[in-house]
């Protein structure tokens, strides 16, 4: 099939035949087949580079109107934007800072990109936008199964449907055990494929050889006698080594931040950048390095970049987004040899490579370690085998001996990757949708909150929901805390009434807490511990009242990320709570959970030190974090404080230091 025959305007077949596509892929050309062009719903579940992209854009361009294209992370909407943006003739427009809240304008755009966070807020914001489209695309839709997130994909899919009966939805999902739950759910048709751009191999090395899936082997014998190395990660740097004097690139994949550091200095002493085969010779890994220096002057970015002059790069959530997306691009225009990385990579941008390598398939939780998840393994090895570069692609599982080969083999080469299960049923999960919909107007009983949910993928996967109880219990929490109550069985809410169904059971609707909440985009939880600290902040003296009070009002809520508090800092931070108790909102010995409070507090600390003038290398050095941990909890604290504001109107406490550090951050 030829894009020349699409339905698609001249000037868009002339922009796909500039990019190189002319001819359709074959899991492309079953999406056409299954009525892509032609507004019908499709799933397609197919690998990794297997052209999903411009599957969502034949929805896009061919549908009847705006389209949205919902995306889990925000590197990787800022890709997809570009490429929509580039698409003649088409507005787009990207709504990402997942949590503010003003949407407006977005109206306009041809094709929207936004996080399933991002479209959530604007329902509940009452954006005029989410009920003119024509077509939604849903990236990555197997994340229906993480929690969390999931249940906020499935309850504003459910919700777009169900306002919008008519708009196409197209779910592009990496190769899950059950993609036809999905497409049941959906009402769509299933195109599923295994077929790639570029042959994958996947093995396991033990006893100095890789065996492969398609029956080769490969030898790689390393003299791992010396006990200061650590033989599977001379196996990794073997491996690495023989990808790149190949001409090719590749990843490593290790289970922590640390890991992946001492990685990539491990493989400094490879001479590597002498090897990246540089499209350009004037942009080479001196150049990377000399880039992530000006990118910043943490102690983080100094290492990465002396990693970088040797062509590797480490790459974990602790480094900046900017040094992050540095590394990813640099990789991408064969400017480093190597990335060192945490799985968090494998879900990430498009960054393939010769030879990926797993050499730790398990990571560390709080209580020890646990097996990665099939899917994620194999979309790490999906990775491997850059079309039109790489003759072939291959993944490399490292074991321990021929035990562990077999194991391994058994866990994920042969295996089948999990099924796609709802996560909707948790109890925060269904708290803070319940009160969504009701303060939206969406539903005002607890008969039409189960309306509205059955149009969800938990209700179409399970025979018989019930999830009266569940929802009743939620309602009743919700009554409890203060944000629901009996009314009319209309709420009030900024969308209106829009989609309600307006029947006559026992009525509730949201209280102007219970409003605020929804519309902040705060979970309930965080809803109640902010009031809480709020109504303590009521009884302090006015001049304790100080930024470290607003950052400790926010700090300890289900919706800040926690700071992790070594042994040897647990007491410094004590002292520090001790010395400022008159400004802290919760006594030494009121804490509930002491040990979540004093973390709570450290970043309260960092975020105060922040906004009196501390430097990110000060901050980073002094409180061993990221640059990468400092950007995510300020940018949280920014929402936090300004939903705390809210709060505050809303409970009548009056505290001024809301604002001033939120100017500040
Ligand atoms: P993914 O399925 O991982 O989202 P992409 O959509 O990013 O994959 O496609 C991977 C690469 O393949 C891109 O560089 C894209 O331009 C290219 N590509 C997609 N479809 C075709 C095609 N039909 N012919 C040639 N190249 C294609």
């Amino acid at each position: 099939m030829r894009v020349a025959d699409l339905p698609l305007a001249p000037e868009h077949v002339e922009h796909f035949e500039r990019e190189g596509i002319e001819e359709l892929y074959p899991p492309q050309a079953a999406a056409v087949e299954a009525g892509v062009c032609d507004g019908d719903n499709v799933v397609a579940a197919v690998p990794t580079a297997s052209g999903k992209t411009f599957v969502a854009e034949l929805a896009l361009l061919t549908a009847d109107g705006p389209g949205l294209y919902v995306c889990p992370l925000r590197a990787l909407a800022r890709e997809k934007f570009e490429e929509f943006d580039r698409l003649p003739g088409v507005d787009a427009g990207i709504s990402t800072g997942d949590y503010d809240s003003a949407a407006s304008e977005l109206a306009g755009n041809d094709i929207v990109v936004a996080t399933s966070e991002k479209v959530d807020s604007a329902i509940r914001n009452g954006a005029g936008w989410v009920d003119d489209l024509a077509c939604v695309v849903v990236d990555e839709v197997h994340l229906l199964g993480a929690a969390g997130r999931g249940p906020t994909l499935e309850v504003t899919l459910a919700t777009l449907r169900r306002r919008t009966p008519a708009v196409q939805i197209v779910a592009l999902s990496a190769t899950v055990d059950n993609p036809e739950d999905i497409a049941d759910w959906l009402d769509a048709e299933l195109v599923e494929s295994t077929w790639r751009p570029v042959d994958l191999r996947v093995g396991v090395h033990a006893a100095d050889a890789v065996e492969f899936d398609d029956g080769t082997t490969l030898s790689v014998p390393v003299d791992a006698d010396d006990p200061s190395t650590d033989a599977d990660t001379e196996v990794t740097a073997a491996l690495v080594r023989g990808a790149v004097e190949d001409g090719g690139q590749a990843l490593a994949f290790v289970s922590s931040r640390r890991e992946a550091e001492a990685l990539a200095e491990r493989l400094r002493d490879e001479r590597l950048a002498d090897a990246v085969d540089t499209a350009d010779s004037t942009s080479d890994a001196a150049s990377v390095a000399e880039e992530l220096r000006e990118a910043g002057g943490t102690e983080t970015g100094s290492r990465l970049a002396e990693a970088a002059d040797r062509g590797v790069a480490f790459h974990h959530a602790g480094l900046s987004s900017d040094q992050r997306a540095l590394v990813e691009r640099a990789f991408r225009e064969r400017r480093l040899a190597v990335i060192c990385a945490t799985p968090t990579l494998a879900a990430g941008v498009n960054v393939p490579a010769r030879r990926v390598v797993v050499r730790d398939q398990q990571r560390y939780t709080g209580e020890g370690t646990e097996w990665l998840p099939v899917l994620e393994v194999h979309q790490m090895c999906g990775r491997a085998g850059r079309p039109h570069l790489d003759p072939y692609g291959e993944a490399v599982l490292v074991a321990d001996d021929e035990d562990g080969r077999e194991a391994l083999w058994n866990r994920y080469v042969t295996a089948d990757p999990e099924r796609v299960e709802s996560k909707l049923r948790d109890r925060a999960a269904l708290r803070t949708h319940t009160l969504a919909l009701v303060a939206t107007g969406f539903a005002g009983s607890q008969a039409a909150v189960l309306d509205a949910l059955s149009g969800t993928f938990y209700a179409s996967r399970t025979a018989n929901p019930d999830l009266g109880g569940a929802v009743g219990d939620a309602i009743a929490s919700l009554i409890d805390d203060g944000m629901l109550e009996a009314g009319e069985g209309k709420a009030k809410g900024s969308a209106g009434g829009n989609g309600g169904t307006g029947d006559t059971g026992s009525g509730i609707e949201a209280t102007d807490l219970g409003a605020q909440v929804s519309r902040q985009y705060v979970t309930p939880e965080t809803g109640v511990r902010i009031v809480e600290r709020l109504e303590a902040v009521a009884g302090m003296n006015d001049a304790d009242v100080t930024e470290l009070t607003a950052f400790e009002v926010i700090c300890d809520t289900p919706d800040m990320v926690d700071t992790y508090l070594g042994n040897a800092e647990r007491a410094e931070i004590y002292q520090f709570a001790r010395a400022h108790s008159a400004e802290l909102t919760t006594g030494m010995t009121d804490a509930e959970d002491f040990e979540g409070w004093l973390e709570s507090v450290k970043t309260a600390r960092i975020l105060s030190e922040w906004v009196d003038g501390a430097s990110v290398e000060e901050l980073v050095a002094a409180y061993r974090i990221g640059p990468g941990d400092l950007e995510s909890r300020i940018e949280r604290a920014e929402w936090l404080l300004g939903a705390a504001e809210a709060l505050a109107d809303v409970v009548g406490v009056s505290m001024p230091t809301l604002s001033s550090a939120r100017a500040k951050l």
